[in-house]
This record gives structure tokens, sequence and C-alpha cells, in this order.
């Protein structure tokens, strides 16, 4: 069914070719601790092999009919529809993630990022001209993605910048880089010209040498806050075009109108969807005084009924933790929270003795001081906090050096509207969390980065005026 190559080579210029360092490494199916495969690991020497293949890609491919260019991109969404169940299965063995979530959420909605952008590809020299200039690509696109979607993230950066004509060389994170790489036969399929799209596999140094090279014109990031700001301040100078997706620790509001029974479920989507290892995970709970203990005896009622375990079961609600290094992050943060005085629920779990694990764990007697509270755990981990009016609940969501995410659940439209307006959030989900579609754009405040993917607004970093 899924292939699985024993090494993979990396793809420049439309060619499988050796690294430069002649090193692999290896990655690894996070529920077994066993090797799926050895990527190469790409040295600057390969970066500028990539750079150099995209920008001789760069005028045939911009040149194009968008007309040609949109039935690329459908075939490439047509393609990955196809094949759905193996990429489900293959980004499910490399990331943990449960196959449920691969195949109703992640592979889709990669397709659906390709059928989106491959419908303006046409339309954006009348839609987004201005008086006097063409829109035009910004040229070549050094794309750096994390692994927590790693055929989702590739699919929001490719679909956009090859819509608007623009070539790539993409760096997949060191620890899930298989779907990426099985991409590439959708990608020929599709008829994607040799060196439009260049993917390199490595590890940290091999996308630092990307943002380092000359021939980039734009660095497209999501990450890290950490590695975010480092990108920013390499680039800062250059004339190099920038976006970058960075962390959060999105506030969850619920206030006591609400339907409590579908906040739970809106609750447990927030933060044990793909373990809590998602940037915009609702990760601190905002809960009015009032319903604190009824909500909190409902939430441990509904957690303790959720299956932890192999993550190709159909079954499973949450997989494995992604990694060694991210499960001793986690454990860490498990650990501060307690010594803090923060009080620790975990649903009962045995896990396996291979892998990596963590049940669902409620942190309640929050306060906002707490590291826990501030920083980003990226782990199935949802502290708890009260508040008594809506002022003081915009107060403590908006205390936060991040601004990506937030959700409000009340039964009152205008208190919707009217809290909604002032969280300081990319995206606000009312009475829903962790909801996603190609058109709707998506990015942060503060902390949590600049720029927008996805909709319209997610063409505009790849457009330049000519
Ligand atoms: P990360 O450590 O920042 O890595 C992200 C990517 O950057 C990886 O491909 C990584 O390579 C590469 N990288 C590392 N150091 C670099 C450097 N100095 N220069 C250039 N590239 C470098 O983040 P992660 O652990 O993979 O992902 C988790 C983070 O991503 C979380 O903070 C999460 O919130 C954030 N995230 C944000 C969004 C969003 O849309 N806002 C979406 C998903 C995730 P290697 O890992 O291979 O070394
Ligand atoms: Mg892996």
């Amino acid at each position: 069914m899924v292939q699985i190559k024993d090494r993979y080579r990396l793809y420049i210029g439309g060619e499988w070719v050796a690294p430069s360092t002649r090193q692999y490494f290896p990655t690894y199916d996070p529920s077994t601790e066993e090797t799926l495969a050895e990527v190469a690991k790409a040295g600057p020497r390969d970066i500028d092999k990539a750079v150099r293949a995209a920008r001789r890609a760069l005028p045939a491919w911009a040149g194009m009919k968008g007309a040609a260019r949109a039935r690329v991109l459908f075939a490439i969404a047509r393609i990955l529809q196809e094949r759905a169940r193996e990429f489900a299965i293959l980004e499910t063995l490399d990331n943990g993630k449960p196959i449920r979530e691969s195949r109703d959420i992640d592979i889709p909605l990669a397709a659906a990022h390709f059928f989106y952008y491959a419908g303006w590809t046409d339309k954006l020299e009348y839609a987004l001209r201005e008086p006097g200039h063409k829109p035009a690509p910004v040229g070549v696109c050094g794309q750096i993605i994390p692994w927590n979607f790693p055929l989702l993230m590739a699919a929001w950066k490719l679909a956009p910048a090859l819509a608007c004509g623009n070539t790539v060389v993409l760096k997949p994170a060191e620890t899930s880089p298989l779907t990426c790489l099985l991409l590439v036969e959708v990608l020929e399929e599709a008829g994607v010209p040799p060196g439009v799209v260049n993917i390199l596999t490595g590890a940290g140094e091999t996308g630092a040498a990307l943002v380092a090279h000359e021939g980039v014109d734009k660095i497209a990031f999501t990450g890290s806050t950490e590695v975010g700001k480092a990108i920013q301040a390499k680039i800062a100078g250059t004339g190099k075009r920038l976006t970058l997706e960075l962390g959060g620790k999105g506030a969850h509001l619920v206030f006591e109108d609400a339907a409590l029974d579908q906040a739970v479920e809106g609750i447990v989507r927030g933060i044990f969807f793909n373990q809590g290892q998602v940037c915009c995970a609702g990760s601190r709970l905002l809960v009015e005084e009032s319903i604190e203990n009824t909500l909190l005896e409902l939430l441990k009622r509904r957690l303790s009924t959720l299956r932890i375990g192999a993550p190709l079961d159909k079954n499973t609600d949450l997989g494995a933790i992604h990694s060694k290094e991210q499960m001793t992050r986690v454990r860490s943060y498990l650990e501060s929270g307690q010594d803090e005085g923060a009080v620790l629920w975990q649903a009962f779990f045995e896990a396996p003795k291979k892998g990596f694990w963590c049940p669902p764990c409620l942190f309640s007697k929050v306060t906002p001081s707490m590291k826990i509270a501030r920083e980003e755990i990226f782990g199935p981990v949802l502290t708890i906090q009260t508040f008594r009016t809506p002022q003081e609940a915009i107060a403590l969501a908006n205390n936060s050096n991040y601004g990506l995410s937030a959700g409000v659940w009340t039964d009152k439209g205008s208190k919707i509207f009217a809290l909604s307006k002032q969280l300081r959030a990319g995206v606000v989900w009312a009475n829903t969390f962790n909801q996603f579609d190609p058109a709707s754009p998506f990015g942060g405040y503060k902390e949590s980065g600049f720029g927008r993917e996805g909709g319209l607004h997610g063409l505009l970093p790849y457009l330049a005026r000519r």
C-alpha cells in the first residue's frame, strides 16, 4: 500500500540527487521508535544548486498563462485526493498523529489548498491589478516548515507560491519529511516542470543555509518563535521578503450561558487535536467562575473516554507525541506546573513500552504568572483559569506574548461580536475551535508572527507589482 524507500535523496531540478554532504539521517515512527527510512542531509552546496535550479525554472513558469498553471495546480489537488489514503498512512507513520486526523483533516485540507489556489491562478491579473501595475511573482521562494502538519504546511506554502508563478526551494522538518518526499511523485505526474519545486531535507543548518542564500527573494517560515526571530535578524537589511507563522498560546473563553456539552467537545478539539502539537491550540481555558466546577467535571469525564494508542487504529483519538525531544519538553512543563502550585489531573493511561506518549492533562488552580500559562507547551496539556466579567476574560486572554488564535463559547451572538473584536488574535472561533478552510486567512499578531496564509491574503506575500 505505502511504499517507503530505504533511502531518499534530494529533489533538485526535477531529479533525485545525492547530497554533497554524503550524509543521511533516519526518520522514525514515534509510536514504535522504529526507523522508517533514511533521508539526505542537504548542505549549503545543495541549497545553492537548488536555488539555481529554481532561478532557471522561473521565467518559463512565471510566463505561463494563468489558466495553464491552474491546470497543473488542479491536477496536484486531484492526484492528492486519489492517493489520499496512502498519504494519510505515511503521515501517521512519520508523525504519530491518529489516522482519523490525517485521513479526515490533514490530507483533504492539503488537497483543498491546491484546489483553492488553482482557482485564483487565472484571475490574479484582473482581480489584483492596481492602476499602472501588473501582479508578478516575487521570484525564488525559500519555504521552511515544521513537523506537526508536514504535508498540510507544505500545501499552505506551495499552493499560493505556485499559483502566483514563483519557484520554490522547500525544506521539510527533520523528523517528518516523508510525505513531502512522496509529494514529488504527485508534482511530477501533475506536470510541474523541473526546477519549479525543489525539496531538500536536512535539519536546522539546512534551513539556515536557505535563509542565508543570496539568490532567494522570499522566505516563508512556519515554526517556533525562537527560530523565527533568528531568521528575521538574519534577513534584516537584505531586501528579502519574509513571512513568519510562529507559536501560540490560544485563549479559549467559556461563558456560563454556553451549551456546555458542545463546549466540552470544542475544548477537546481545541487542545487534544494532534496531541496538542498545534500552533493555534486552545491551550488556555478561561472559564466563567460560576461554572468552573461543573465544566471541570464534564471535561474529566469526557477525557476519560478518549482512546490513546496506536496511531494507525481508526478508533484512536490521541496518537504518539512526535519525538523524544517533544516528550521531554512536555514533561518539563508538567513538572514546572506542579512546582509552581497548579493542580494536575491526567486521564488514566498505561503507556506502551516503546514510543512517546502522554495522556490528556488538565491543570487547575493556574495563575497568569505561571510558566504553563505563559509559554507554548505544544502538547496535550490544558491550563484552566477563571474570570468573573467579560472585561476580565479579555484582559486575561490578551495577556500573552502570542496572538495567533482564540475561541469564545456563549449563547449570545452580540457577546460573540463584542468579544471577538477585542481579542488580539489572528483567528477567533465562535462556538467551535480548530476549524480550517483554505479561503480563510490564517496568521498571528505579536510573537505569533506576521503575514497571512490562506485566502486572498495568502496570495499577497507571493506577488510583486511590475
Ligand atoms: P522549529 O524548531 O522552529 O523548526 C521549524 C523549521 O525550521 C524546521 O524545518 C527546522 O529544521 C527549521 N529550522 C531550525 N532552525 C533553523 C534556523 N536557524 N534557520 C532556518 N530554519 C531553521 O519548530 P518545530 O519544532 O518544527 O515546530 C513547532 C513550532 O512551530 C511551534 O512553536 C508551533 O507553534 C509552530 N507552528 C506554527 C504554525 C503557524 O502557522 N503559526 C503552524 C505549525 C507550527 P529542523 O527541525 O529540521 O532542524
Ligand atoms: Mg518521523
